[in-house]
């Protein structure tokens, strides 16, 4: 087939674990005029989705909001509470977990990065050994992800928790949700994080470009005595404004609009039925790795993401020319595979503003592509996904009786 047309029709398939697709009310809320950042309507804005955010953390304390992406809110957390070379217990669960620890080297920190196998995730007693080998109590932070976007791992938060108190041990605990919020249950104070790290373009359903810090008081307070470098980061300047509904520099309008609207839409629909739909297309999406014979990269089903699922592909398949070919064929798009596993996987993102009709185009599309791809697979891992879906939904009916 010679492709002569410039013009792909139909909405692109984003796939992706974020950037996920923005829902066409929150394009409408963000295509404004921009107003006066120090007016009044601005504040009344500001008020909303700084006391609405709230609840999204689930937390009672201020929640600092970032014209950045995730990756700048890593650094608000970490340079707002530690001082040069502080000790700080990383896991290295996958690829967003290195990218963290190569920051925190980078800004003099002193990382313990714990080894661990990508398709298992992170066990928490790992946690408690290496706190508890901590006589004197020199590391300052825990630092782990909540969902490792990179190999499709939930971690039991609050287990790292109760793993800490079990250790006796003082050290802040920080946690990346950045492609968990507003997917996955997460608690912020219940679970005593004491820094939460979000983003905009996942859960969010926003467009890429804002982060937050969720803090506890202990964060606030030890705060006080951090000795990193920060500027842009610091946190005081923030709460001193936000208080009275603005911003230390020009904060980004037209996302803040956005961002009262995911919130309320997301109330709309209401957190635990946002969580329960995650799961549920999480499942469909496991179902239709099964049919087709292939094996998820996660081994541990205990910590199957809500939000994505990485498909291994059989030896002498590559992954990136199969992603390649979907999208020229079907015009969608998956994550890519990273570390040792580079080239051997494929990542689908099931979150943010997603249905059960647009995850069956996409697993349909899916199969097509991996026949096209000549990758060996069963027929009907599609079908089994449908079977699990119409199960979620109640079951079939019974059919009249012939
Ligand atoms: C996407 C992601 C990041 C990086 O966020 P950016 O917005 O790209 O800076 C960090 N951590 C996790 C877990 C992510 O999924």
């Amino acid at each position: 087939m010679v492709k002569n047309t410039s013009r792909v029709p139909g909405r692109h398939a984003l796939h992706i674990p974020g950037p996920t697709p923005v829902p066409d009310r929150i394009l409408r809320a963000i295509d404004t005029p921009i107003i006066d950042h120090r007016g009044p309507e601005f504040s009344k804005l500001a008020k909303r989705c700084l006391d609405g955010i709230k609840t999204i953390f689930k937390t009672t304390n201020p929640v600092i909001i970032y014209t950045a992406t995730g990756t700048g809110a890593w650094e608000g957390a970490l340079v707002n509470t530690l001082s040069p070379g502080d000790r700080v217990l990383m896991v290295e669960t996958g690829q967003f977990a290195n990218q963290w620890k190569t920051m925190a080297e980078r800004l003099g920190l002193k990382p313990e990065f714990i080894k661990t196998d990508w398709r298992q995730g992170l066990d928490p007693n790992v946690i408690e050994t290496a706190l508890r080998a901590d006589k004197n109590k020199e590391i300052k932070a825990v630092c782990v992800l909540h969902n490792e976007t990179s190999t499709g791992a939930l971690t039991p938060i609050a287990e790292v928790r109760k793993a800490i108190d079990a250790a006796g041990h003082p050290a802040l605990l920080m946690v990346d949700t950045i492609s968990s919020l507003a997917s996955a249950d997460y608690r912020h104070d219940e679970w005593g994080v004491d820094v939460t790290v979000g983003g905009s373009q996942k859960g969010l359903m926003l467009p890429p470009g804002m982060s937050f810090n969720a803090v506890s008081d202990k964060a606030l307070a030890v705060g006080k005595t951090s000795k990193m470098t920060k500027s842009f980061w610091a946190w005081d300047d923030m709460l001193n404004m936000n208080k009275v509904g603005y911003f230390p520099y020009t904060p980004a309008t037209p996302m803040l609009q956005g961002l009262a609207v995911a919130i309320d839409m997301l109330h709309e629909e209401g957190l635990d039925n946002v969580f329960a739909r995650h799961a549920r297309l999480a499942e469909a999406t496991r179902r239709a790795i099964g049919g087709w014979g292939l094996e998820n990269l996660n081994k541990n089903a205990s910590q199957y993401s809500p939000t994505l699922t990485a498909v291994m592909l059989p030896d002498g398949h590559n992954a990136d020319q199969f992603r390649a070919l979907a999208l020229e064929i079907f015009n969608i798009s998956y994550g890519a595979s990273f570390g040792a596993y580079a080239g051997k996987y494929f990542r689908i993102g099931h979150l943010g503003d997603i249905n059960d009709t647009m995850l069956m185009g996409g697993l349909a599309a899916t199969e097509m592509a991996l026949q096209l791809a000549g990758v060996p697979i069963k027929k009907g891992g599609a079908q089994a996904a449908m079977d699990y879906l119409v199960s979620a939904h109640g079951g079939a009916k019974k059919q009249a009786a012939e």
